[in-house]
């Protein structure tokens, strides 16, 4: 890809369960010259106005926006035949059902070219371009937040099919002894239903965050994201997961005990069956990562997608 677009100033959404992270901007950290947080609510027609007048707002300031991208939380519509492209379209979210995200910004900027995906796809391209995915063309990317979300890239391409990747709605073996209902209007007990940050508050009376370091409940959720990446990893044969959202941060239990403990996990359900040095006790530590991009893998991701599509605009 050539510097030029790269470069290109574009404008980007993360669009969130909780809030929409708005940029303009051509890449991280000194590279996003404004940004805006609008709480998600429930009123989706209400929210894209403001977002509307928000960048045109920027426009003003920054220039003309060559591009905007939108990395959403979904299920999303990505089909661009499809006539409900660029709708979040399943959720149980109230009032975003069938949301219409992109039709507001097509009628308010019809010549500037709009980049659309998941959330997690959008954070995997924002890791691949500067973050822990660099120089690595197979790998996923996973949040465990609000919601729990899959994304990545097969041979430097976006996992995208029949819709996109649902890690999260992967269903898991019981733990002995778990005997919660789960916490999925869908599924019940798949892993988003087991293991999200609304899913560890319906177990545990309590936030992940305020949850002690020696509650019970950082086991449970370990071992279930362990054994989802023991699956992820014997299905998609990644280089690498970066593991993102607001769970692995793990409050008072702290990010780096609840990485040690889930690469320990990971190797534990492996069992030695994939004979890899990635998955060695050395290697794993570089196998299994928080994003580098931090809290920002989302908004930068977006600003990736925008300049992917004004690549393929031009
Ligand atoms: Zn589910």
């Amino acid at each position: 890809m050539s510097g030029t677009f790269q470069n290109t100033t574009v404008g980007a959404i993360e669009a969130g369960g909780t809030k929409f992270i708005c940029s303009v901007g051509i890449g991280p950290d000194a590279g996003m010259l404004a940004r805006a947080h609008f709480p998600t609510g429930d009123d989706p027609v209400r929210l894209m106005g403001k977002v509307v007048e928000w960048f045109k707002a920027q426009q003003k300031m920054h220039g003309p926006l060559a591009a905007i991208g939108v990395a959403s939380f979904g299920p999303v519509d990505l089909d661009a035949q499809s006539r409900t492209h660029g709708f979040i379209t399943t959720t149980p979210k109230p009032g975003w059902r069938n949301a219409d995200i992109l039709g507001p910004l097509r009628r308010a900027f019809p010549r500037v070219a709009l980049g659309f995906d998941t959330d997690v796809n959008g954070a995997a391209l924002g890791e691949h371009r500067w973050g822990a995915a660099r120089g690595l063309d197979d790998f996923v990317y996973i949040t465990v937040g609000t919601g729990i979300g899959g994304g990545g890239m097969a041979r430097g391409r976006l996992l995208h099919g029949l819709v996109h990747p649902e890690m999260g709605h992967m269903g898991l073996p019981r733990l002995s002894g778990d005997d919660f209902e789960g916490a999925c209007p869908f599924h019940g007990r798949c892993w988003e239903g087991l293991c999200s940050g609304p899913a560890i508050a319906k177990r545990t009376g309590m936030p992940a965050e305020d949850l002690p370091p020696e509650h019970p409940a950082w086991e449970t959720v370990i071992r279930y994201a362990a054994h989802a990446l023991v699956n992820i990893t014997c299905v998609l044969s990644p280089r690498r997961i970066i593991v993102g959202g607001s769970v692995r941060k793990a409050g008072r239990l702290g990010e780096e005990a609840f990485f040690a403990r889930l690469r320990a996990a990971f190797r534990e359900i492996m069992a030695g069956y994939i004979a890899s040095p990635s998955l060695s006790e050395t290697g794993i530590a570089d196998f299994i990562v928080p994003p580098d991009l931090g809290d920002d893998a989302g908004v930068c991701g977006a600003i990736a997608l925008a300049q992917e599509a004004h690549r393929e605009k031009s």
